[in-house]
């Protein structure tokens, strides 16, 4: 593959109006993704996996450039970044297949606000170091969309709480050592609401039932796990009986953003890569970009992912400068949802302008192809966001959102 044609990132965003400083994180993070695409071949034709020295080197690298735990408090070791760089940090990472950039982690920055003492250090601290790493255990056969549809079940015992239920889609849970487990209260004056608790991996009556194959080719695994009679002690309850589902929405809120920014990333990658093919590769004597039809799938590209970078920025800038929660909630609906569907059209588009290339895994666009499809539906699904939107329209206005 060529070096795309891409102008610097200086020169590529100045018309987005970051600051020198926002501009520094950003190179710092492009040259970073730059350093990790030439392992992305080797990931893809080795099921997602690259050496364990040479994932742990690029995790420590990472944290060196600061790149890592950019969401958290810099009192707790984090980067202590505004929204719009934790966006450019992630934009970057996302212009890398096979996720070989998700180490630079965002651990849960809803967490220290309401851990414990005792979660700061078992929990949070370690994870902003890399020395801990969560999953989510929320999913169920029944409940994704409506995460209120929970059937999980959390019962007070003594001290303790027993978790009972079958989680699906637990990402990250083989390289995980804490997960995140939301169930409904079984008894107790709070029965019937949502909580949330941490449970260290391994933990007695916590296993793996399956671990379905997925679309995409990640080290990362997504299996299917059973929590029987699982004790965790009440010091391990996150906040209060009831919290539960306001921890979820706060989560959701921060990762929809982030996804938005990925899927910036993965188109840039994708629009510099197709245009650099499109302006090299002769058919007849001219190079492909002069036929009008390649030309409009190029420039459609470029404009979409104009947009949704605009709107992506936008946001992040509005929770920087205190927006109201809800309006920032439908906002991170409205940027995922453009975001996630111009990246699928801009992959899909690539893969037509690389031809017979564009369908080989060596190819960036086969994978973003192929990679970029859950994009619309983890942490909510197109529709959801959607539904979420008009809610907010008819509630607050349009005026009020956009
Ligand atoms: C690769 C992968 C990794 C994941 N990782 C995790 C994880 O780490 N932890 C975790 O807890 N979960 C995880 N998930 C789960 C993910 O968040 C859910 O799959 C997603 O929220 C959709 O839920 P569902 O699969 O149950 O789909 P369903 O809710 O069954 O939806 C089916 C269809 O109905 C539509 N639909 C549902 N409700 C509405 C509505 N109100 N209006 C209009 N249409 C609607 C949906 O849009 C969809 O088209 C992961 C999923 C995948 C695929």
């Amino acid at each position: 593959m060529q070096p795309p044609l891409a102008a610097t990132a200086s020169e590529g965003v100045r018309v987005y109006g970051l600051s020198d400083q926002d501009l520094a994180i950003q190179a710092r993070a492009r040259g970073f993704a730059d350093e990790l695409i030439p392992g992305e071949v080797t990931a893809e034709l080795s099921g997602g996996d690259l050496p364990p020295d040479v994932v742990a080197g690029h995790a420590k690298r990472a944290r060196e450039l600061g790149l890592a735990a950019t969401n958290m408090p810099t009192e707790l070791g984090g980067g202590g970044c505004s929204t719009l760089q934790q966006v450019l940090v992630q934009e970057q990472m996302g212009r890398v297949t096979n996720a070989l950039g998700w180490v630079a982690s965002t651990p849960p920055s809803w967490l220290p606000p309401v851990a414990t003492p005792y979660q700061i250090e078992h929990f949070v601290r370690p994870a902003v170091a890399g020395e801990r790493e969560e999953c989510y255990a929320i999913t169920e056969e029944g409940a994704g969309s409506d995460v209120a549809g929970l059937e999980a079940t959390a019962r007070r015992d003594g001290a303790s709480y027993l978790l009972n239920g079958v989680k699906w889609h637990v990402t990250s849970f083989n390289t995980a050592d804490f997960a995140f487990f939301q169930g409904v209260l079984a008894g107790g004056e709070n029965a019937g609401q949502h909580a949330m608790f941490l449970v260290d991996l391994p933990s007695p009556g916590v296993r793996v039932v399956r671990t379905p194959a997925y679309t995409h080719t990640i080290s990362h695994h997504h299996p299917i796990v059973e929590f029987a009679d699982v004790r965790v002690p009440a010091t391990h309850l996150i906040g209060a009986e009831g919290d539960g589902m306001s921890f979820a929405y706060e989560w959701f809120r921060f990762e929809r953003l982030m996804v938005a920014a990925r899927c910036l990333g993965a188109a840039a990658r994708l629009t510099d890569e197709m245009t650099t093919f499109a302006s090299e590769r002769r058919v007849s004597g001219r190079p492909i970009s002069e036929f009008g039809t390649v030309a409009a799938m190029l420039a459609d590209s470029l404009t979409e992912l104009f947009a949704a970078r605009s709107l992506v920025y936008e946001t992040a800038r509005g929770i920087d400068g205190g927006i109201d929660v809800k309006i920032a909630h439908a906002q991170c609906s409205m940027a995922k949802l453009y975001a996630s569907e111009m990246a699928g059209r801009v992959a899909d588009r690539a893969v037509q302008v690389f031809g017979g290339r564009g369908y080989m895994r060596e190819n960036v666009a086969e994978r973003f192809f192929r990679e970029l499809r859950v994009e619309r539906i983890w942490e909510g699904t197109s529709e959801v966001q959607r539904a979420i939107i008009a809610a907010q329209m008819v509630k607050r206005t349009p005026a009020a959102l956009a």
